[in-house]
């Protein structure tokens, strides 16, 4: 209006009124508080691309990524970084408050956790991103690996005087080190440790009592922060220090190899010692509405309350369409029907593999609404070692159950396929993410009441996560470990606790005990528990207080925290929490100190207590015979040498002989140049 000239609108702009001062901006289309009233209107711009990462060392992560394809028109893009459990002990660089804005296109995270996943999501945002309210992002997972092991050679040690031993060993190769600290300990006595410091690689100990049994263990600190186990126990014979005996020889190094998986395929690639995986997924914006407001407080509903079990599944599992979803190939059998492994293009994270559970044709009602029960107990949890139910077909046949995919399928057949190729932090990690499943369910008043290993699934990172809650609903599935109680409900008996075979007593006390069950499973790589008994002679050495052998091999230290024994406390409120489980696994990892020496004591033989018994009687002939002394170790006993050495018995030398081989198997794998082991 007025003697003006008059201009167009600006860009995304329009105006319904003639001789308007301000042209509107069009939907989705925004001016930022500094912009002047006469400039186009700009929108938010479209997620980073390409976010990567890089290992700068075990704990430092950069990741880096590309800008937004579109700008939104503007040049004032921002970068905002936020991390689902980094907390305060990660550190930023460019420094400054995480979420701050950054203006280069990369972020360095540093003190990250060992066998950790972090998703770290990066936002990008421009001048108007606060009126639009929306902030595209992309994301990346960030898998951090366990430590690992590596073992030294040319551990020795020599009498030098009556009270006096030598204990040497070589330092290793890779790694400058820090210090040595020598444990010496009474073997059988966790009192009376004595801790001494030196920078060799040997130390002389004086003074030593005589007829007694000492062990000593030597943990290294290394300058890049990795840690050096080297467990050394030495027997010291009866008189004097005439003989001495090296029973056995760990050494773990734990360095963190960060390994990137193909972007593209979303793969991994792995090493046996180490590894990292990432996946990465372009969002312009969250699309799937959360079933629960984020962070309210929920507690398990069981869907058996439902007059309607279709209500039930309604409210906790999402409807998928089954055009979204392309079966590829069968991975296994269901109690319902085959599950297969398929793709399912997600509206928020594009094609994403996924597990797809069908039911058979021609099931009863009974079935389907069984079979959808579970869909309706797992869609209400979201915990990183939990199965993430994606959702269901139910309004087209076959009805499926779409959870993610689990590359290594259960637990158990996963461990007996890989036998011994685990490291012991490996295996401790796996129980780790097992107990805080459990945890997350606990804490939502959840009892799984079929907590097995062959329930638990494993992805290509090695994490696990519960599965299967199909018993919780009854205890009446037939499942092949299932078996008739006295009541008549089917229950696996060799997981259930004493007080839920008895009394249908299911709590999470209960998973507490079935957990110490899978705990004894995955250190022993999927041995059956209670071996071939009968379930009634489980049952009743269960009654009269027999428990699964202890980890022998373990110290004492980590023994007790692994737990089993206590899982296994017939009263049960005297068994730990799940919570409890969880912090002293994370302790037990952080200090890596006492993850000695379970990589290898742990093994189907070790485990044995008969064996263990019989090679007990014998230890005083076989340590003292021409083959200990010549070869220097346990592995080259041979049946004859057995039979000279007075083991004539065969069933003592059948089981000596799977001590020995086992033994030498561990050996072989463990790369040990001197093996020693009673
Ligand atoms: P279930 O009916 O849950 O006991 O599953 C039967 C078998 O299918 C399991 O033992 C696994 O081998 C496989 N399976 C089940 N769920 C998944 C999954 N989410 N990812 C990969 N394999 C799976």
């Amino acid at each position: 209006m007025g003697n003006g000239h008059c201009d167009f609108c600006p860009a995304h702009s329009s105006s319904n009124t003639i001789g308007s001062q301000e042209c509107e901006c069009e939907t989705g289309f925004y001016r930022a508080a500094i912009d002047a009233r006469s400039s186009p209107c700009t929108r938010p711009p479209s997620p980073p691309r390409n976010l990567s990462m890089v290992f700068s060392d075990q704990a430092t992560v950069m990741l880096s990524w590309l800008p937004p394809a579109d700008t939104g028109a503007r040049d004032d893009v921002r970068y905002r970084v936020a991390c689902d459990i980094c907390g305060g002990a990660i550190h930023y660089v460019p420094s400054g408050p995480p979420e701050g804005n950054i203006s280069n296109t990369s972020v360095q995270l540093s003190g990250l956790e060992q066998t950790a996943t972090y998703k770290i999501f990066v936002y990008a945002e421009n001048g108007v991103s606060p009126q639009s309210g929306v902030s595209p992002f992309t994301s990346i997972t960030v898998n951090t690996a366990p430590f690992i092991h590596s073992r030294v050679s040319g551990v020795t040690s020599r009498n030098l005087g009556d009270d006096t031993l030598l204990v040497s060993w070589k330092k290793p190769l890779l790694e400058e080190i820090d210090l040595y600290e020598v444990k010496q300990y009474l073997r059988y006595s966790v009192l009376n440790v004595t801790m001494r410091q030196t920078l060799s690689t040997n130390f002389t100990f004086r003074s030593l009592p005589r007829s007694t049994e000492y062990g000593f263990q030597v943990v290294t600190t290394v300058t890049a922060g990795l840690l050096f186990i080297c467990l050394l126990c030495v027997l010291l014979a009866a008189l004097g220090f005439q003989t001495v005996l090296i029973v056995c020889f760990f050494f773990f190094c734990f360095p963190r190899i960060a390994m990137a998986a193909d972007p593209i395929t979303n793969g991994s690639k792995c090493s046996n010692t180490a590894s990292v995986f990432y996946s990465q997924s372009l969002m312009t914006h969250p699309v799937t509405t959360p079933l629960f407001p984020p962070g309210a407080p929920r507690m398990y509903v069981d869907p058996h309350t439902y007059e309607d079990p279709n209500q039930a599944v309604r409210e906790f599992a999402r409807e998928i369409d089954t055009s979204l979803i392309m079966i590829e190939a069968i991975v296994g059998g269901g109690e319902f029907g085959d599950v297969c492994k398929g793709r399912l293009r997600h509206p928020a994270k594009g094609e994403i593999t996924c597990a797809i559970k069908t039911l058979k044709p021609g099931a009863s009602e009974k079935a389907r609404l069984d079979f959808l029960t579970e869909a309706s107990i797992m869609g209400q949890f979201d915990d990183a070692n939990v199965i993430y139910l994606q959702g269901v077909v139910t309004k087209s046949n076959p009805v499926m159950i779409i959870t993610e995919y689990m590359e290594n399928g259960s637990l158990d057949t996963f461990l007996r396929t890989n036998d011994g190729k685990f490291q012991c932090i490996q295996l401790v990690g796996m129980l780790r993410g097992i107990a805080s499943g459990m945890k997350y369910l606990s804490e939502m008043n959840y009892v799984h009441r079929d907590l097995a290993a062959r329930n638990v699934l494993v992805n290509d990172s090695l994490v696990c996560k519960i599965a299967d809650f199909g018993l919780s609903r009854e205890i009446e599935t037939n499942t092949a470990e299932g078996a008739y109680t006295t009541r008549g409900g089917k229950i696996p008996v060799r997981w259930t606790a004493p007080e839920a075979i008895a009394f249908r007593k299911f709590t999470s006390a209960s998973d507490v005990w079935s957990y110490g069950i899978v705990m004894w499973e995955v250190m022993s790589y999927g041995e059956r528990p209670y071996w071939n008994w009968s379930n009634q002679d489980v049952i009743k050495a269960i009654e009269k207080g027999y428990r699964l052998p202890a980890p022998m091999g373990l110290s004492e230290a980590t023994s007790s925290l692994m737990c089993s024994l206590d899982c296994w406390q017939k009263e049960r409120n005297h068994r730990p929490k799940f919570n409890a489980i969880v912090k002293t696994l994370d302790t037990l990892i952080r200090n890596r100190r006492r993850t000695d020496s379970c990589s290898v004591q742990v093994r189907r033989g070790a485990w044995d207590p008969f064996t263990a018994a019989t090679l007990g009687r014998y230890i005083d002939a076989c340590s003292s015979s021409a083959v200990t002394r010549r070869r220097g170790h346990y592995a080259a006993f041979t049946v004859t040498e057995l039979t000279r050495l007075g083991v004539t018995l065969v069933g003592h030398q059948k089981k000596i002989m799977y001590s020995v081989q086992t033994l030498r198997a561990q050996l072989c794998g463990a790369q040990v140049a001197e093996g020693f082991l009673v």
